[in-house]
């Protein structure tokens, strides 16, 4: 069973591990991030809907994601396993998500939370320099990690499918914690 969602405040290092994991494993990695900014320079009309949300570090509705979403996992190249990264990001997500899942037979899956400090993810994301990297969107981002996507930790503790990661390590180290804790 390959099929993972990477959980973790913005500048976990949720993109880079989710990117070289599924290398590692030949599955894909559904970012919807990545999507979203793909639609933004494509200009397509998810893209516009979804600008002036990103640009503020607030969510994209709902609804527009969860589309997104379904049609990428009904995509054929799913069946071998997927990663997703930065999907689900509220409870309404997670319990679309779920729903989804068991219509495509794929229910059987992981939340990997990868725990970093408050301090340690400001740093990070400001050398990053994204566009929408500013102090003051960085802040407002954080700031909907804590009151809607964070509640999702405890979700899927109660699921029984959470496994914990420390992010603050090295890159290598953390690709290696991970390896580890998924095959056991
Ligand atoms: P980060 O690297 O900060 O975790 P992402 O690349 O995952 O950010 O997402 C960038 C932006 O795209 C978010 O700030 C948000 O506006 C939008 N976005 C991505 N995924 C979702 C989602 N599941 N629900 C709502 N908005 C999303």
């Amino acid at each position: 069973m390959m099929r993972f969602i990477f959980l973790g405040p913005p500048g976990a290092g949720k993109g880079t591990q989710a990117q070289t994991l599924a290398e590692h494993w030949n599955i894909p990695h559904i970012s919807t991030g990545d999507i979203l900014r793909q639609a933004l320079r494509e200009k397509t009309p998810l893209g516009v809907q979804a600008q002036g949300y990103m640009d503020k570090g607030e969510l994209v509705p709902d609804g527009l994601v969860q589309d997104m979403v379904k049609e990428r996992l009904n995509q054929r190249d799913t069946q071998s396993g997927w990663i997703l990264d930065g999907f689900p990001r509220t409870v309404t997500q997670a319990t679309f998500l779920s729903v989804l899942l068991q219509e495509l037979n794929q229910s059987q899956h992981q939340v990997v939370n990868l725990d970093v400090p408050d301090d340690v993810v400001v740093a990070r994301l400001l050398e990053r320099g994204r566009n929408d990297d500013t102090e003051e969107v960085i802040r407002r981002r954080l700031e909907v990690y804590r009151s809607d996507t964070a509640p999702l930790i405890d979700y899927y503790r109660q699921q029984q499918i959470l496994v914990v990661v420390n992010g603050n390590q090295s890159q290598e180290e953390v690709t290696n914690e991970l390896k580890a804790v998924v095959n056991s």
